[in-house]
């Protein structure tokens, strides 16, 4: 099997399994080392798809299936730049992959942004996706809730805080999480774009979920989508703003819970004391000289894009590992043989999951033309310095031990699946089998 070429993976996300499904496609015979922090594979396909996209979760089932290759192995619980180094990796593997996503967020950097109750809405989504990481995020009291970015993120978020509470309940979310959700009071959801409804980068189906949420009221500022000439926009932009001006014009004049749109507006100050408070919104393009908003808020979510961290002992560039079609580089742009990037670390915190099947393709292509050529590395006690360092991976039947725990935590609640957060009861069921 050794001769077929050995390779690691570093992220056991959507990235770093297509990667893995695309060499086996070619490359039967590898041996391939999956590499995650957590115990738990799947990335964001299980932490940053919403809970109530359960067709796109499926797509794990399928990814699943490279770990039934005999030579294919999940290695938990092993933080890379921390409890292994890149050079270590680099050395004992034939070629490394890194598929390591973006975990951090861009700030918006206006003041009162740290107020209590204003976070990123990756931190939301990270909680009520039950990451073991994520902090709690109390809801009592919160009525007004303003989302900054109108991406699919941001429309994830708000159409959670939308959603009627009991409509969430036969999803995956944690009991705690779902506790929370029924003991807010949501009644205003403010979605703040600081350009056009036709620039907005959501996507039409996921936009249109959002605006038939249903019991809502939907407004719309900033803007007349009729003075918006649909010849001069792209399909789905024309989509966009048409959808937009319906929900409008359609939306209930009494509703328990609304939607507001607010487009060419940007935030300018958070305002607040112990806690966020308000926001002012001042107007952008050529709207800048009319009057802002002042907007009412319990709870503010910047969704304003997600943020690539840097590997230690990796070069790191705009958020990105340096790369030539997923071949890592140095950063004068000089080749780094053996190692390799895919995914959100590789090309920007773009695209949807079903993206990285392409991409991943692309990057698997050039490991399996350079592991021809590469000469094969062998630093062989890798296994003792991670004992060394008090680290033992866990095993994917230890991943098999905590999905059925879950599953059998929903049945009782006539549930699909629980999903179990903090990391006690994860390291619970974690028992390294071989
Ligand atoms: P995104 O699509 O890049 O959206 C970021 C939003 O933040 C844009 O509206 C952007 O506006 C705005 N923004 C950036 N900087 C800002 C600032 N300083 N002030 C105000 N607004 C600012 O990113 P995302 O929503 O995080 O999504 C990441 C990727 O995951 C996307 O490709 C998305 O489609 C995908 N995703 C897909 C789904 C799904 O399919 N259901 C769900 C979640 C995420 P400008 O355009 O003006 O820069």
């Amino acid at each position: 099997m050794d001769e077929a070429g050995r390779v690691a993976i570093v992220g056991a996300g959507p990235a770093g399994l297509f990667t893995a499904a695309a060499l086996l496609a070619q490359a039967p015979d590898l041996s391939i080392d999956i590499f995650d922090r957590l115990p738990t594979p799947f990335g964001l396909l299980r932490y940053g798809v919403a809970p109530d996209h359960a067709s796109i979760k499926a797509v794990a089932t399928t990814l699943a299936r490279v770990f039934d290759a005999p030579g294919v192995h999940f290695l938990g619980l092993v933080d890379v730049g921390r409890d292994v180094t890149p050079d270590e990796l680099h050395r004992a593997y034939d070629a490394v992959v890194y598929a390591v996503g973006a975990a951090d967020d861009r700030h918006l950097g206006i003041p009162g942004e740290d107020l209590p109750g204003s976070r990123s809405a990756r931190q939301f989504v990270a909680w009520y996706s039950g990451h073991p990481d994520a902090e709690p995020q109390p809801l009592a009291g919160v009525r007004d809730a303003v989302v900054i970015g109108v991406g699919n993120v941001a429309v994830d978020v708000a159409r959670i805080l939308l959603k009627d509470a009991a409509a969430l309940s036969a999803t995956d979310m944690p009991d705690a999480v779902l506790a929370e959700l029924q003991r807010a009071e949501i009644e205003h959801v403010w979605l703040v774009g600081r350009r056009g409804p036709e620039h907005a980068s959501f996507t039409t189906p996921e936009l249109r979920e959002l605006l038939e949420t249903p019991g809502i009221g939907v407004t719309l500022a900033g803007v007349d989508p009729a003075a918006i000439d649909p010849e001069t926009l792209e399909r789905h932009a024309r989509a966009n703003v048409a959808a937009i001006a319906a929900a409008v014009a359609m939306s209930p004049e009494v509703a328990p819970r609304w939607l507001h749109l607010a487009f060419w507006h940007r935030p300018a100050v958070l305002r607040g004391d112990d806690r966020v408070r308000a926001v002012r919104l001042e107007p952008t393009g050529a709207g800048a000289e009319a009057d802002g908003l002042e907007v009412p808020a319990d709870l503010v979510l910047r969704s304003i894009g997600y943020r690539g961290v840097p590997v230690p002992g990796l070069p790191f560039d705009d958020g990105r590992i340096p790369n030539l079609e997923g071949r890592a580089l140095e950063l004068d742009g000089s080749a780094r043989p053996g190692e390799y990037a895919v995914g959100w670390i590789k090309r920007g915190p773009v695209g949807l999951i079903g993206s990285n099947k392409k991409d991943a393709a692309e990057t698997a292509a050039h490991v399996l033309e350079d592991l021809a050529s590469l000469p094969r590395r062998r630093l062989t006690d890798l296994d003792a310095r991670l004992a060394a360092r008090g680290v033992t991976p866990s095993t994917f039947a230890d991943w098999r031990r905590i999905d059925a725990a879950e599953i059998g935590r929903g049945g009782i609640r006539g549930r699909e699946r629980t999903k179990i957060e903090a990391w006690h009861d994860l390291l619970d069921l974690v028992r390294h089998d071989a």
